[in-house]
């Protein structure tokens, strides 16, 4: 029997954020309707992510 685990995504690099890995998420500043998630990758070379729902983007 498999658990399923229903994965974030990273809103920069649209990968998966994996258990453990040091990811933020907050919702979207514009909307505040999508919650953003960002990699520990996309946080260290402070790459932009976009709302997929507002198209926000932002640091
Ligand atoms: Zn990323
Ligand atoms: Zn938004």
């Amino acid at each position: 029997m498999q658990k399923v685990v229903k994965m974030p995504k990273c809103s920069c690099c649209a990968r998966n954020i994996l258990p453990g890995e040091e990811a933020v998420s907050f919702p979207c500043p514009n909307c505040a309707s999508v919650t953003i998630w960002r990699c520990a990758t996309c946080r260290k070379f402070g790459r932009p992510y976009k709302c997929a729902r507002c198209g926000f983007e932002g640091p």
